[in-house]
């Protein structure tokens, strides 16, 4: 049954009032403030399966998943009992082990593009260093992102960038010299036209195009037919990289990712969440013949203390295992379609303009006819009718993204009671919208 009663989170604010003083906004990562959709965040205490429970025992059926990773379920019971016996071993070698062969193999062997690898600690390391070796490989210095994309903090991505960036409100961010984003060119997602005047402005100097192949960062956008195939064909013509952020649809929009979905193998991928198990991991990889220009193999340097230890490797590992299972995609795809056109139904029964969808085990929902192609289009959104739509289904015991330029994910742990729960919470809260 739904509740009625406010929810009590007296401790949730004491820690979070005291937080406020100790860092920066009383998070370690923007989108967590709840700064778009107002009110104060909850504190969590502990997750399992589908839910997380906060510090005043209140129980979320959470549609987050940590932004990604437990795509099988918090605290799966697997991947807890590998962890404890690779704790055992230790916590980081600082040299190698065999583990992170394992997860290379099984990362080759899922994604088209990626012939060899090299594991970091997050998405935005992988970006980070992906850029550099798009730059190395080519020689040349631009790059093209889109509106609305994220891929990591790095300066170079802080154009246009999608998730807290757009939340935020921020521009650009400050701190950022206008030297370092002068070689990151713009153009609309969706949008071949714009792509292609830009290597015409720019002949021979635009190393590559990098995107989410399927966008997560300004609420969730897929592609349009043909518009992953053009930028394959666009950047081969002009001796570019196609390269695709998968941090966020790796492992959740296919196993092979958003490339294996829509067959359009491009030269460089970078990884994360989901690789991790709920770790901090990324991973960029591709053609042998790329990767082979980053140190020690060739001159492109990077490295990571942490990178590859035995703990993430782990929990990796077992996270792939556990998505190979048979039948994991398909109850991924059918559970997440059902909630998806649950909440439209909702919406319409109870007169809301609302759009969206979902692939595998991703999903959107906007506040607007739509529909949503791109950033601009997202933005259309009533931000206003979400904030209280997300206030609403927090007290009714449904966690979702506290922002409306943020997708939704389904893990292997939600169950029809979940979703039945979520559609009459979401009934009772558009009806009061
Ligand atoms: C989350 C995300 C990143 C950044 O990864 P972090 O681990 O948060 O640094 C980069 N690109 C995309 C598409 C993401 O969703």
């Amino acid at each position: 049954m739904v509740s009625t009663t406010p929810l009590k989170t007296t401790k949730s604010q004491e820690i979070f009032n005291a937080a406020q003083s100790l860092m920066p906004g009383g998070v370690n990562s923007p989108v967590r403030a709840f700064k778009s959709v107002g009110g104060q965040p909850i504190v969590f205490d502990r997750v399992k399966g589908a839910y997380a429970w906060d510090v005043d025992n209140n129980r979320y059926v959470d549609y987050i998943g940590t932004w990604g990773p437990a795509i099988c379920g918090h605290a799966h019971p697997e991947v807890l009992s590998a962890l404890a016996a690779a704790l055992e071993k230790g916590t980081s070698f600082g040299a190698p082990c065999a583990l992170e062969n394992v997860l290379a193999e099984m990362v080759i062997d899922a994604v088209p593009s990626i012939e060899m690898v090299r594991f970091v600690n997050s998405g935005t390391e992988a970006c980070m260093a992906v850029l550099r070796l798009m730059r190395a490989y080519t020689g040349r210095n631009k790059i093209i992102k889109f509106e609305g994309c994220y891929h990591g903090h790095a300066d170079m991505f802080l154009v246009k960038a999608g998730s807290g960036v757009a939340t935020l409100g921020l521009p650009d961010s400050p701190g950022v010299p206008k030297s370092t984003t002068a070689d990151t060119l713009t153009a609309p997602y969706n949008n071949l036209e714009a792509v292609k005047a830009l290597f015409k402005q720019h002949p021979g100097e635009i190393s590559g195009v990098i995107l989410e192949p399927v966008v997560g960062n300004s609420g969730f956008i897929i592609p349009d037919g043909g518009f992953l195939e053009g930028l394959r064909e666009i950047t081969q013509e002009n001796g570019a990289l196609l390269v695709f952020d998968e941090v966020m649809t790796g492992f959740r929009i296919s196993y092979g990712g958003a490339q294996a979905k829509f067959n359009v193998t491009p030269d460089l991928t970078t990884l994360g969440k989901i690789i991790g198990g709920g770790l901090p991991v990324g991973a960029y990889g591709g053609r042998k013949e790329i990767m082979e220009m980053v140190a020690p193999a060739g001159p492109m340097y990077q490295a990571g203390t942490l990178s590859g230890n035995p703990l993430a490797m782990t929990a990796g590992i077992k996270t792939l295992e556990i998505l190979q299972r048979s039948g994991t995609y398909e109850q991924l795809e059918a559970i997440t379609h059902k909630l998806i056109t649950g909440l439209l139904a909702v919406a319409k029964e109870t007169g809301h303009a609302a759009c969206g969808g979902n692939l595998s085990a991703m999903f959107g929902l906007f506040f607007t006819e739509g529909p949503v192609n791109s950033y601009d289009d997202a933005k259309q959104s009533d931000l206003e009718k979400f904030s209280r739509f997300h206030r609403g289904m927090l007290e009714q015991g449904v966690y979702l993204a506290p922002s409306q330029f943020e997708a939704g994910f389904m893990s292997l742990a939600h169950t029809e009671e979940d979703i039945e729960f979520t559609l009459t919470a979401a009934r009772k809260v558009m009806s009061e919208l």
